[in-house]
């Protein structure tokens, strides 16, 4: 892995991983350093997963060959790595049983939180991220495929599975209005989970 590309990601992830819990403190969290260390990144994934969080291991992974493409380094190194991260501090808070009661991450959340369900979103929210789920890489939600993302001259056309499927075997779909044919948005095949 380029060295600096690791910079890169230790810098943001040690940025953002302080303001998170700066932010759940003010929140009324309990939550230091030292309970909490800085998570470890690692760049083994591959496959069609963007990023993944490991909570017992309190380590991200990130797909190598996303990270490796000029194109998708902003998008990797700050959306993808956040969104994992805040997997990681969920799973902390849930772990030291700070989301069993009434908590400013949603209102009687019993049992294990949903991998993107109202406490990560709203973690999301406070930290200023995009709890987005449907967006770029994350339009193939785990099985359950919905929609894919596709580019013509004038806008984003959000086709089904089925449309996607079609324009894999060959067949070609034209925007109305720009009359230009659709191309798949760059990164749209990939998730984060
Ligand atoms: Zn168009
Ligand atoms: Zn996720």
């Amino acid at each position: 892995m380029n060295p600096n590309t690791i910079k890169l990601v230790n810098n943001n992830l040690e940025k953002k991983y302080n303001s998170i819990i700066v932010t759940l403190k003010k929140n009324g969290f309990k939550i230091t350093k030292k309970d909490f260390p800085l998570p470890v990144v690692s760049y083994d994934l591959k496959g069609k997963v963007a990023g993944k969080a490991y909570g017992l291991r309190n380590l991200i992974k990130l797909n190598k060959d996303l990270i490796s493409n000029p194109n998708y380094l902003k998008e990797m190194s700050e959306d993808t790595l956040y969104h994992e991260l805040v997997h990681l501090f969920i799973h902390f808070l849930y772990k030291t049983q700070q989301l069993r009661t009434y908590s400013k991450l949603g209102e009687g959340c019993f049992g294990r939180p949903k991998p993107h369900g109202i406490e990560w979103k709203t973690l999301m929210v406070l930290i200023d991220e995009k709890p987005s789920v449907t967006h770029n890489f994350e339009v193939l939600s785990g099985r359950k495929m919905t929609r894919i993302t596709y580019l013509c001259d004038c806008r984003e056309h959000e086709m089904t599975k089925r449309a996607h499927h079609k324009i894999l075997d060959g067949s070609l779909y034209k925007c109305r209005k720009c009359k230009e044919f659709l191309k798949l948005k760059p990164g749209a095949y990939f998730r984060r989970v």
